[in-house]
């Protein structure tokens, strides 16, 4: 037997064994969506954790959310009367902001590689370009001029730290994201001289860290350099982008970040803060952790077998809507995400059994020898934490067997 991650704080199950989800039976979500695998996302949940962020963070820190972790149209349409801006990384992402209600002043778009078309969009839209580069920066001017509009425009900032312990490292050392930090101040004043409506940095330094301590120096460095730089320019930034990191406990070891210390750091940090910061806004983007919880994974068994004396289920998903629970998402050593039986939830495992999906790839793995009930051909599995970076993720053309259900409860 090999454990499992934490399944997160607040499912439970009916009188029956049966998961709910929203207030909702797990198997009657199935029959409203048609059929499985199905991804649920539960909007009290999305709802419950804005408000813990806000009660956590000083009130003058803006909440933005990093929709790559979730596009799902509905959960942006709801997140939108939530958050105080979208962040996107692409001019598909950007149409799909705009559609989802948000103010296009409110969004801003990072991300390397954007194409000529992508920057006219977001500049005749009035969202915000997180530029990447100073030739970025010539072609988004040169575009402006073209179209007779003054451009929001910041810049990321590659620092030169990291966010320790976190998953995915963005920043620190040659990056493909942003802008060194020693170039960023000649290019903010070349932005200011040209007339563009300078909006300030954006340092982004990690992501997918569960220590508050890491989080809280590192956006205490980012701080630090943002008042750097803005002396260096020799203007107040009107917005200092702080970047995220707060991630999600998905395996074993795993404890949930200690939302209330990063606050009372954060709040610390910007009391202590350069002058030239004085009248600068603030805000982080979150991706997962404000998605990843409300999300459920339900996937039908549709064979159990046994091969040299190791019990298989086999289900009707897999790594083409889990990526990330099968390990083959920026994981070295795979390990299982949450994982449970829907419709016997909560009931005392007795036997251990490996959960593999329908592709014909030894990859696909969304359970290896995990302790559940005795499960039945027609039982539902769940796997939380589903809520981020899964459906948009995954490969849901490889082998054919089309795409997820989602649906937004
Ligand atoms: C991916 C990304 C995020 C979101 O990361 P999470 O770990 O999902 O919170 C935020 N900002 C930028 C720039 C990103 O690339």
């Amino acid at each position: 037997m090999k454990p499992h991650g934490p399944i997160p704080p607040g499912f439970a199950a009916d009188d029956d064994a049966m998961l709910l989800i929203g207030g909702d039976r797990a198997e009657a979500l199935v029959d409203a969506a048609g059929d499985t695998p199905l991804f649920v996302y539960d909007s009290a949940m999305l709802t419950a954790r804005v408000a813990e962020w806000r009660a956590a963070m000083p009130d003058a820190v803006q909440l933005h959310y990093a929709m790559k972790a979730n596009p799902y149209a509905p959960l942006l349409a709801f997140m939108a009367r939530l958050v105080d801006g979208f962040d996107v990384a692409s001019g598909g992402e950007l149409k799909a902001a705009m559609d989802s209600g948000m103010a296009p002043a409110h969004i801003s778009f990072a991300g390397p590689g954007k194409r000529d078309r992508e920057l006219e969009a977001a500049i005749a839209a009035g969202a915000t370009l997180n530029l990447e580069s100073a030739g970025e920066a010539d072609r988004a001017l040169s575009i402006a001029a073209r179209l007779g509009i003054t451009p929001r425009l910041a810049v990321r900032v590659n620092p030169d730290f990291d966010l320790k312990g976190s998953g995915m490292k963005m920043g620190g050392g040659a990056k493909p994201f942003g802008v060194d930090a020693a170039e960023v101040p000649a290019l903010a004043r070349r932005l200011i001289a040209s007339g563009a409506d300078w909006r300030g940095f954006h340092i982004f330094a990690g992501s997918q860290a569960l220590d508050a301590a890491a989080i809280a120096d590192t956006q205490a460095q980012t701080v630090v350099l943002a008042g750097r730089l803005a002396n260096e320019v020799g203007a107040t930034p009107p917005l200092v982008n702080l970047g995220g990191g707060m991630g999600v406990p998905y395996f074993p070891a795993d404890k949930a970040v200690d939302a209330a210390a990063v606050g009372t750091a954060l709040a610390e940090t910007l009391d202590g803060r350069d002058a030239v910061l004085a009248d600068s806004s603030f805000a982080m983007e979150l991706g997962r952790w404000l998605v990843a919880e409300a999300g459920v994974y339900l996937t039908r068994i549709v064979d159990r077998k046994t091969s040299h004396g190791e019990t298989f289920l086999v289900t009707d998903g897999g790594l083409h809507h889990q990526l990330a629970a099968s390990g083959n998402f920026g994981t070295v050593i795979r390990r299982n995400y949450p994982i449970a039986l829907a419709n016997r939830f909560g009931i005392e495992p007795t036997e251990t059994a490996t959960v593999v999906g329908c592709l014909c790839t030894p990859l696909d793995r969304l359970g290896d020898q995990v302790a559940l009930p005795v499960a039945e051909v027609g039982d539902l599995v769940a796997i939380f934490q589903a809520g981020a970076y899964g459906a948009s993720a995954s490969p849901a053309a490889f082998l054919g067997q089309g795409s997820a259900r989602e649906m937004l409860v």
